[in-house]
């Protein structure tokens, strides 16, 4: 592209950011590309709708109660959160749950810190632990969570939530539960290996990795068989900024949002940084929610923030 044309395109996407900032309670859209912009309702507003927590992570929508469950790590409760406000305790003891998801049939899948394992709520409230430890030794501390479309389940096992004298394993797993309840490695070189998601047809398995490697890999394969080496699909470190690559979400065009340096970065199908969503507390993680699936949940340290998107999360929704 021709210089005058660079500069125009950049002032462009300056003039909107300044137009969106007036809008919105705090300076939240800060474009890379004039897509990012689009991705919004004009009148989109950041808003804290939660508050007063030790460390919030783990959201995830129950599309059949209309209402939003997140971990209070520290706090070790899961909150049940509603579009009217009211705000309920789901779980405790939670044993210090990070990543939550549903599966196929709506059940949740928890990651625990404190027993170091995935647990599955049964349709009759029963709880079943699916993995604890892998040949023998105790899991570092399961930190987030995926479930493919046949309900085979992924998580990752940094060690997060232990002492360095606590951990068994030489390694920080990537791990496949299979729909017949084996446990399988799928990856022991990740440093810190934490957020994962699919992208659109589960051909690929997203994986990023929170130590000064500071990047999402991706894992073609991941459902069948053995997967591929894991390749670096884009490195996120940006030295002097904090925040680390940690939750990861795909909206309904295969957009990959995960959180990361100084907000959540929004990232085009092909690997394009499209722009970063800022929040006044550094995001851990984030799900679509809302009835028409387009309203953006985002834990972030103490809070949890919501924002309106156009496009909404990708299906089914139980992701
Ligand atoms: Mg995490």
């Amino acid at each position: 592209m021709i210089q005058p044309l660079k500069r125009a395109l950049r002032n462009s996407i300056k003039s909107a950011n300044l137009q969106l900032r007036t809008k919105l309670s705090f300076r939240a859209l800060a474009a890379e590309d004039e897509t990012f912009l689009t991705l919004f309702p004009g009148n989109a507003k950041l808003r804290r709708i939660a508050g007063g927590f030790g460390f919030t992570e783990g959201p995830v929508w129950l599309p059949g109660e209309n209402a939003l469950l997140f971990s209070d790590i520290p706090g070790n409760r899961i909150y049940r959160w509603e579009p009217n406000g009211k705000l309920s305790i789901y779980r405790e003891p939670s044993h210090n749950s990070n990543g939550l998801t549903l599966d196929p049939l709506g059940r949740l899948i928890a990651c625990e810190h404190g027993t170091r394992r995935v647990t599955r709520t049964e349709l009759d409230g029963s709880i079943k632990v699916l993995a604890d430890s892998y040949q023998g030794k105790p899991l570092n501390s399961p930190n987030d969570v995926v479930t493919a479309r046949d309900g085979t389940i992924f998580f990752t096992d940094p060690p997060y939530g232990i002492r360095p004298d606590q951990q068994e394993l030489p390694y920080q797993g990537v791990y496949r539960i299979t729909t017949e309840g084996e446990l399988e490695c799928l990856s022991r070189d990740f440093d810190r290996p934490n957020g994962l998601c699919f992208n659109l047809d589960e051909t690929s398995l997203f994986v990023d990795d929170s130590s000064s490697r500071c990047h999402i890999r991706q894992v073609v394969n991941a459902t069948a068989g053995t997967p591929n080496e894991a390749k670096v699909w884009f490195e996120m470190s940006r030295p002097g900024l904090s925040g680390d690559p940690d939750g990861m979400k795909l909206d309904q065009h295969g957009r990959l949002f995960c959180t990361g340096p100084e907000g959540v970065w929004v990232f085009s199908p092909d690997g394009a940084h499209l722009g970063t969503i800022r929040l006044p507390e550094l995001p851990a993680n984030l799900a679509w929610g809302d009835e028409d699936g387009k309203g953006l949940y985002i834990t972030a340290r103490t809070s949890v923030y919501h924002l309106r998107t156009e496009h909404g999360g990708a299906r089914p929704a139980w992701r």
